[in-house]
């Protein structure tokens, strides 16, 4: 178990969450919101079962600039999911040098507060 004295708080790490646009937050701190975008695209797999069909969609978050891949191997009549990960912006989104034992989510939520109360003065 976690106790709230073993969470740290890192000056550079609160520094970026402090530059992250609100929207960022928000999905850092609720998750992403995804829909559906487009339509599956054939891909071809490396590594792949030799002969066999894939195909890859993404859905894309409706706040931020995060898009979720989903890789498919195409079966007769079923699609077998193979992976999805997500795809980051270049910046704006992921931390750099987090040391390990921060307590990014819970930075991340104090920072929502912190906009929170300012917007209330
Ligand atoms: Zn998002």
């Amino acid at each position: 178990m976690t106790t709230a004295q073993s969470y740290r708080i890192n000056k550079g790490v609160a520094d970026q969450i402090h530059e992250l646009d609100d929207n960022v937050i928000t999905c850092r701190d609720l998750r992403h919101a995804y829909a559906k975008e487009g339509h599956y695209r054939r891909v071809k797999v490396t590594g792949g079962v030799r002969g066999a069909t894939y195909v890859e969609r993404d859905r894309v978050c409706m706040r931020c600039p995060v898009k979720m891949r989903e890789l498919y191997r195409v079966h007769s009549g079923w699609l077998e999911r193979i992976r999805s990960y997500p795809v980051y912006p270049t910046k704006g989104y992921l931390l750099k040098n987090v040391p390990k034992g921060t307590n990014v989510i819970g930075m991340v939520r104090f920072e929502a507060f912190r906009r929170a109360m300012e917007e209330m003065e």
